[in-house]
């Protein structure tokens, strides 16, 4: 959770607002006198539910608790999140206190980008490369999968590296900051890797974060990463995406493997949808980078206790990705690239067949245990019980049980009872149930992303008029990125310009993959999507209010003026229906869009 989402839970709009207006019930919401305008009788509407406010009179405008406190104190963002913070006790890190700047980031970047063209070029061009060379040719690898993906060695020595880049003009700190070199006990600097095959590491966007080297003999430890650094981040890295990155868009699919070795093979037999975690782990990171671009994720771990680990942790993610992750079971446990060497035709009929990891999980842990004894039934069930508990969906949980309950031979209603105990209360707000989720402003917004991405990727865009506006974005993380955008054409500027709570959701922006091509198009369709999504959250405010109007003394004219606004906000939706329309069959219909 954001440290925005983190202050917004821990607070409730109707407490912070009924601090500066006076509040009367109105169902089950609250009504008031305006603070923004000068009026009689009250068109300023608090919403419990939804956590936001709505003034249907002369201003006609509405938020969340954020703009509210904004508004009525005349503060930036950053001032209300402080102040609120505060009142809440959380804490916030300190606009002056920043990470490293962004042209040091670059420094970085370079640094790790000079290190791969050194080894890759020792690996070609060097009669020191030969042996990794041959090992790589020999585990069945092209040269121009070689070249692909920049493989490499590192000397057999200590300051190679190192010399080698401070000639080019990087310091000492730079190559420490990187992750390249580092200092022995005796202060002294050397190399970090040194006689190992090097694979570098890249983000989304191509640029080179670190490297994962391994031995080339039977010396341990068999793999050693860069260390963490400003720009790499193991948790959340994934390698090959930068290549695959298209082809998962496209296949709508994302496969994950253990090893670097797969991942290379598999895009050599054109399986380019195919990337590796770091360590065997799949974190929440690495889901929130892939469901970006699908939300379709089978894997292809080793099935030994840390792979089945990993797969059981992914149920978990299946809630918010809102579909099962699947599990691709291979032949007499081969890794990836053995079977695809071997014939490419099973590795697909494999993928296609993936089963989802709860499915997976049950089928294994009844096939290890004798299922007639008393205690493996206990046993098996409690452990299976603990996973299915996690299945969000009613209807899959139902599914599960009954599976389970088939297979381990005991009554669905006593597993129905066991299951209450493994099920985790939900977190409610003061007993009142949220309308809709995507009302919720700190809501993640693929959307919103979306068109925010693109603008930030191509600044050209920015002279393409597309009336965006402000409050088209619900999320006011995404509202206060692009508020910064239109002050700014300064990409170093924008992010100083920002919190430094929101500046990690802006390098996320920057490093969501676009596509390439008709991006002026494709603009253009995500501000009417936006407009759409704004217009019909108008709509739902208005329904609300004229309910609330229409019960309770209902003046005469407010009722009409509210209708008025329905058939204006009915007439605008309908513009932008039909112009999305136009724009569905000028594209063509199957295209997806965020
Ligand atoms: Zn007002």
């Amino acid at each position: 959770m954001s440290t925005i989402d983190e202050v917004k839970q821990k607070l409730d709009i109707v407490e912070v607002i009924g601090q500066y207006v006076k509040l009367t019930k109105a169902g089950r919401n609250f009504k008031a006198v305006c603070p923004f305008h000068n009026e009689k009788t009250a068109s300023f509407y608090v919403f419990p539910e939804r956590q936001s406010w709505h003034c249907f009179g002369a201003c006609s405008t509405g938020g969340d608790v954020f703009t509210f406190v904004m508004k009525k104190e005349g503060l930036d963002f950053g001032e209300a999140l402080r102040l609120l913070a505060d009142k809440v006790g959380v804490s916030l890190p300190s606009k002056i206190e920043q990470g490293p700047r962004k042209d040091e980031k670059e420094r970085l970047f370079q640094a790790n980008e000079a290190a791969a063209q050194y080894y890759h070029n020792l690996l070609v061009n060097s009669p020191s490369g030969e042996k990794a060379k041959n090992y790589l040719l020999g585990r069945g690898l092209t040269v121009k999968t070689i070249n692909d993906f920049e493989l490499g060695v590192s000397p057999n020595a200590w300051e190679m590296l190192m010399t080698y880049l401070q000639e080019k003009g990087f310091s000492e700190n730079e190559l420490t900051d990187a992750g390249l070199i580092l200092k022995n006990e005796e202060g002294k600097t050397h190399d970090r890797f040194h006689n190992r095959l090097m694979f570098p590491i890249r983000d989304a966007r191509g640029r080179t974060t670190g490297f994962s080297g391994r031995v080339l003999d039977d010396s341990l430890p068999k793999y050693m990463n860069s260390p963490q650094t400003a720009i790499f981040d193991k948790s959340g890295t994934i390698y090959g995406i930068d290549m695959a990155a298209s082809a998962i868009r496209t296949k709508d699919r994302v496969v994950i493997v253990e090893g670097y070795m797969d991942v290379i093979v598999a895009h050599q037999y054109g399986f380019n949808n195919v990337v590796a975690s770091m360590g065997t782990a799949i974190t929440e990171k690495h889901i929130n980078i892939l469901k970006k671009l699908t939300k379709n994720i089978a894997l292809a771990l080793d099935p030994d206790a840390a792979g089945e680990e990993a797969m059981l942790r992914c149920v978990e993610y299946e809630n918010s990705l809102n579909t099962e992750v699947k599990v691709i079971m291979l032949p007499s446990h081969e890794d990836p690239d053995e079977v695809i060497k071997k014939d490419p035709k099973i590795w697909e009929r494999a993928v296609e067949k993936a089963v989802p990891v709860i499915d997976y999980t049950m089928d294994k842990a009844v096939s290890r245990q004798d299922m007639s004894t008393a205690s493996a039934k206990s046993q098996v069930a409690n452990s299976l019980l603990a996973i299915i508990a996690k299945v969000g969906d009613d209807i899959r949980r139902d599914h599960y049980l009954t599976k389970l309950s088939k297979l381990a031979g005991i009554s669905y209603n006593k597993l129905e009872g066991v299951l209450k105990t493994y099920m985790k209360p939900k977190p409610q707000r003061r007993g009142v149930e949220p309308l809709s989720t995507s009302l919720l402003t700190t809501a993640s917004s693929p959307r919103e992303e979306y068109c925010l991405a693109i603008l930030l990727q191509y600044p050209e865009l920015k002279k393409q008029d597309e009336g965006l506006l402000s409050d088209y974005f619900q999320n006011i993380v995404n509202r206060e990125i692009y508020c910064a955008y239109l002050e700014t054409d300064d990409a170093i500027a924008l992010k100083e310009m920002l919190e430094p709570v929101i500046r990690e959701k802006l390098d996320e922006l920057l490093a969501l993959p676009q596509p390439t091509n008709r991006i002026p198009d494709r603009y253009h369709d995500s501000v009417l999507r936006l407009k759409r999504e704004f217009l019909q959250n108008q709509q739902l405010i208005r329904e609300e209010i004229f309910s609330i109007v229409s019960q309770s003394e209902g003046k005469g004219a407010d009722i009409e003026r509210l209708k008025q606004e329905g058939l204006e906000l009915n007439n605008q939706l309908h513009l932008v229906s039909i112009e999305l329309g136009h724009e569905k069959r000028r594209t063509g219909n199957g295209r997806r869009n965020n």
